[in-house]
């Protein structure tokens, strides 16, 4: 069954990352927290997003993110706009981190070895995603570039909700205000 599959293969992954010895003073929920932030566009890295993304209480996701930036794997930065919103930016130090542990090895070798399989898997996995994500009443937090608002202006990615451009790399990134457009 789908279900068991999926969740035998999240507790292997869980296990994997607290066994991991550079992962030895991060909480599961702060290493979620940063890898959010490695997916996420300019419009959803903040604590707010982190909450909404990571399904828990402010608090929680508050208290992980001081420890993230008490370990200097994160860094906040005032809004440019609204000086009571912040932005949390990863660290190189995180980035080096997550690129160390990211993806799993033993996942990484298990698709090596399937070739062609695994990247059938990964585009069903994809669609049974985009599904979950159109139909049930959760905050999408799906590609940029599959957004109802997303848009090109002179050959640019642009953003129809915000009405500012996007950088070429914004698109494969995931975002808060992501809405599918309606299925005809
Ligand atoms: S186009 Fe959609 S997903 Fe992309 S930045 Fe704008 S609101 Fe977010």
């Amino acid at each position: 069954m789908l279900f068991d599959l999926l969740e035998r293969l999240t507790s292997l992954t869980r296990v994997w990352f607290r066994q991991h010895p550079l992962l030895a003073d991060i909480q599961p929920i702060q290493l979620s927290a940063l890898m959010y932030l490695a997916r996420c566009n300019r419009y959803s890295n903040t604590p707010l997003a982190v909450t909404d993304y990571l399904g828990l209480t402010k608090g929680t996701v508050s208290q992980s993110l001081k420890a993230l930036e008490t370990k200097r794997l994160i860094v906040k930065s005032p809004d440019a706009r609204d000086k009571r919103s912040v932005h949390l930016e990863l660290t190189e130090e995180a980035r080096v981190l997550l690129g160390a542990v990211m993806p799993p090895e033993f996942l990484r070798n298990a698709t090596q070895r399937m070739g062609a399989q695994a990247v059938e898997l990964e585009s069903l996995l994809a669609e049974l995603l985009r599904n979950v994500q159109r139909t049930e009443d959760v905050p999408s937090f799906g590609l940029c570039k599959t957004c109802r608002f997303h848009q090109h202006v002179a050959g640019a990615p642009f953003c129809g909700l915000t009405k500012e451009p996007l950088a070429h790399a914004d698109i494969e990134l995931i975002c808060w205000e992501h809405e599918f457009a309606s299925e005809t």
